[in-house]
């Protein structure tokens, strides 16, 4: 078979036309051929969201094996929101893995690893002394938090909320809330982790209006009569859930916790694996209510696709744990890490908080259009470029409706659009645009999905 013809400049992603641009049906000919050599060779707990192969990505596109030119909505997730292959993350990345790729900072240390924790304690909020360590995934980064806090604090029992995702790592599975695909089979679970209600306003029984103040109330009374505020070292919160479907707190709700933390001796520990660097159009989403962590943890976005993790914090806090008790062979692996500072600085200097904040300005009034047109869009929520739609049963009935839900993306996918699902029931569609995306092929994306409502979903 010929190669598909792809204008790919050789600088990196960016180069590639910024147009959804579909030459096959999707998945086309060489994804099918690839998919099935996938399902010989790779577990089949290892999913994807569309049966599509990449050969280039850059921008907000993704082009596929057999040419297709796809609008990204998801950045792998909330990884590449500089773009993809960004030249400047491209251009370090080759001249750290020319230098060294790897000694292991453990054996030998080295100064971009310092960099980055330079950085991040520079970045994060507070402005109290502040260390970091480095890892390599989300959920490792998670797990390292939670050792940091029961350290530091002596205590055992960690607070986690409904809707949570922390990882898959067994600690992790136990904060994460939803079985289905996440935990089932996969049990037991590690212990003292304690889950409780989150303020989620558009299901809060006595309506959004005080939703985050009754629910704090009520997160407060639970630990104090249920757990004993003593025993806790920890709570653990996403500010704006990621797979539990982009729920933002009621207002009021993290500021009332931070504060009865800090009252009873419990570490406030924000999960900014998702909503961290700038993806809510803040550098970190805490930043919106005003929030100090005592630990702050991050990955996905933080190296322009490269893994790495990160927990920062409190210098008293962080230096609890013995001396060689945090650490790992790849964590905070120099090419990682040389990723990560042109991340940071590809956010600084372009801005792209801001951009963020416009994405949210261009796609906000036109979610809010479709949930007028379709009753089956029971909410539209979400801050920067990180915006969801949740879908329901309609006509007043708030049940959640994932079979149309998976409808509307599969029906987006169809059209060349990347859109990705998540919520506990499956019914919110999120989208997860690269900062750096033109606003032509955005709205270009907010119009197919448009289209896949009109296709699927009944009007009022
Ligand atoms: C993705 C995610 C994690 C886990 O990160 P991995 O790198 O997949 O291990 C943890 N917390 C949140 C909020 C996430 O979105």
């Amino acid at each position: 078979m010929d190669e598909p013809t792809l204008s790919v400049s050789g600088r990196g992603g960016s180069g590639l036309p910024q147009t959804r641009r579909l030459v096959t049906e999707i998945p086309g000919p060489r994804s099918r051929a690839l998919s099935a050599r996938r399902v010989r060779s790779v577990a089949r707990g290892v999913s994807s969201t569309m049966p599509v192969f990449a050969r280039a990505a850059g921008g907000g596109v993704v082009v596929d094996v057999d040419g297709n030119t796809l609008i990204d909505l998801g950045s792998g997730i909330a990884v590449t929101g500089v773009g993809n292959a960004a030249d400047e993350v491209v251009a370090a990345v080759a001249a750290q893995a020319g230098r060294f790729t790897h000694t292991c900072f453990m054996v030998t240390p080295y100064e971009e690893y310092v960099g980055v924790c330079e950085a991040l304690a520079r970045l994060a909020p507070g402005g109290f002394e502040k260390r970091s360590a480095l890892f390599t995934s989300g959920a490792e980064a998670v797990e390292n938090a939670v050792k940091i806090a029961r350290s530091a604090t002596g205590r055992g029992a960690v607070v986690v909320f409904e809707h949570a995702y922390h990882g898959r790592t067994n600690l992790t599975m136990a904060m994460t809330a939803k079985a289905m695909p996440y935990k089932a089979g996969f049990g037991p679970f590690a212990p003292e982790i304690y889950r409780l209600p989150l303020a989620y306003p558009y299901r809060w029984p006595g309506g959004p209006q005080h939703c985050g103040e009754q629910a704090a109330a009520q997160v407060i009374d639970l630990i104090r009569t249920e757990i004993g505020a003593g025993a806790v070292a920890a709570l653990v919160i996403e500010p704006i859930q990621g797979e539990g479907g982009f729920i933002v707190p009621g207002t009021g709700f993290l500021p009332r916790l931070a504060e009865f933390c800090a009252d009873a001796g419990i570490l406030f520990i924000a999960d900014e694996v998702q909503t961290g660097f700038a993806r809510t159009g803040t550098m970190f989403a805490c930043e919106d209510e005003n929030i100090v962590p005592d630990l702050i943890v991050t990955a996905k976005g933080i190296a322009g696709g490269l893994p790495l993790s990160a927990v920062t914090g409190r210098a008293e806090i962080m230096d609890a744990p013995q001396i060689g008790g945090l650490g790992g062979t790849f964590g905070g692996n120099p090419v990682a890490c040389a990723a990560a500072l042109a991340t940071i600085d590809l956010i600084e200097s372009g801005d792209l908080a801001g951009r963020a904040r416009h994405i949210a300005e261009l796609a906000l009034p036109r979610l809010r259009a479709l949930a007028d047109r379709y009753d089956a869009i029971g909410d539209v929520r979400g801050r920067g470029a990180m915006l969801a739609v949740e879908i329901v049963r309609g006509q007043g009935d708030h049940s959640p409706d994932r079979a149309r839900a998976a409808a509307v993306a599969a029906a987006c996918h169809r059209r060349g659009l990347i859109v990705l699902s998540a919520g506990t029931w499956g019914n919110v569609l999120r989208l997860l645009p690269p900062f750096v995306i033109s606003d032509e092929l955005l709205l270009d994306g907010l119009d197919v999905l448009a289209e896949a409502c009109a296709e699927i979903l009944p009007t009022r």
